[in-house]
């Protein structure tokens, strides 16, 4: 199933995509609420918000070779996690607004895992069942402030710095998640390509780390790492994560008001 939030006439509701149709989703599916409702329209007129409410997001820094050889960093020995706010996440269409801070925004396209089951201490072999699916995710990140600062807060949590969607994919199996591939376009321009088989870290395997670390709600998000490419965005461009099997995620860039 393609599970996401629409904009409807009595406010966001959880809706489900088949074909070119958008029908309601009775429940919450963060509850197990899976049961097609009316129909809501065609899939051309839907506007899509953020896939969920996570109560965090756990990211993984350089979990690609090829991206942390270009950023002149080693392969971290464990998983390099750091946490984005909640404040930060935007659905598709909505705009990443550049902070005044930064001289150096970049995109980094990147595989979302959406947490369906809470969880700790979640063992490698039983992560699969904590997952209720995959979506598209971009960690927009103020490069010059990450090396300034030495730790990531603020390069990364600026607010709008977290667009997830457009919708989570609950059906792939874990081989054709390591399958997917990852791409992010600026107006057309293919900056990155990676596939989720190139992770140094496995979904289990984060999962496993990071749950053995903090408690794993209904909802949460792990942004699963970037592969090589990252680049600036400027005001006035649009960028897509795209993951084919997934979906596209889309943006505008705006400058600080
Ligand atoms: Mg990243």
């Amino acid at each position: 199933m393609h599970i996401g939030r629409v904009v409807t006439a009595e406010g966001l509701r959880w809706a489900v995509l088949e074909g070119d149709r958008v029908f309601a989703l009775r429940g919450d599916p963060f509850q197990g609420a899976v049961e097609r409702g009316e129909p809501l329209g065609p899939a051309g007129a839907a506007i899509w918000r953020a896939p969920c409410v996570p109560s965090k997001i756990v990211a993984v820094g350089r979990n690609y070779i090829a991206h942390a050889r270009e950023q002149n960093a080693d392969v971290p020995p464990e998983p390099l996690i750091f946490l984005k706010p909640p404040s930060a996440v935007i659905g598709p269409g909505e705009p990443i607004r550049l902070p005044p801070q930064s001289q150096q925004v970049e995109h980094e396209a990147e595989l979302a895992v959406v947490i369906g089951r809470r969880g700790h201490r979640i063992p490698e072999d039983r992560a699969w069942e904590y997952i209720l699916g995959v979506t598209c995710g971009n960690d927009v990140t103020a490069r010059d402030l990450q090396r300034r600062d030495g730790q990531w807060t603020r390069s990364k949590g600026f607010d709008t710095f977290c667009p997830l969607g457009p919708w989570i994919v609950t059906h792939l199996s874990p081989q054709e998640i390591a399958d997917l591939e990852i791409l992010c376009r600026v107006n057309g321009e293919v900056r990155q390509r990676g596939r989720v088989r190139e992770m140094v870290f496995s979904i289990p395997a984060l999962i496993a780390y990071i749950s053995a670390i903090m408690t794993l709600e209904p909802g949460d998000v792990i942004l699963t790492g970037t592969p090589a490419g990252v680049g600036p965005l400027r005001p006035g461009d649009w960028v897509e994560v795209e993951i084919p099997g997934v979906g596209v995620l889309g943006n505008p860039v705006v400058p600080a008001e």
